[in-house]
């Protein structure tokens, strides 16, 4: 299983690769939602990818977009880690394609669960 993971804060896309690393996933990590695009450009197969939503360049919803114009990414999960909650702003974002939402600050079983709900991965 691949993953790809995108925010701005490094601290955080470390985080987030210590959780999902030890389920079974292999991790690409970006900086934004463009530098995001590229690295997806260059996978096979995704089967998740873990987005922060406020990044330079471009933002997470953006990325989102962007992914789901490609019908050949039509399979895999995005989940949303955010510190955004509100209603309007969510809408959009499930509006936009997002599966799931996991708001800042999170623990590892939030984050587990919430890919568990999805049906990304078998753990
Ligand atoms: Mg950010």
């Amino acid at each position: 299983m691949n993953a790809l993971i995108i925010d701005d804060s490094r601290a955080m896309r470390r985080v987030l690769r210590r959780i999902v690393e030890p389920l079974g996933f292999a991790v690409t990590e970006a900086g934004d939602g463009q530098e995001g695009l590229n690295q997806l450009s260059e996978m096979d197969a995704v089967d998740l990818i873990l987005v922060d939503w406020n990044m330079p360049v471009m933002n997470g919803i953006e990325f989102v977009q962007a992914v789901r114009a490609d019908t050949k990414r039509r399979d895999l999960k995005l989940v949303m880690v955010t510190t955004e909650t509100e209603p309007m702003k969510m809408a959009r974002a499930l509006m936009a394609g997002v599966d799931e939402f996991v708001m800042k600050p999170f623990t590892s079983d939030i984050l587990v669960d919430k890919l568990r709900l999805i049906g990304v991965g078998s753990f």
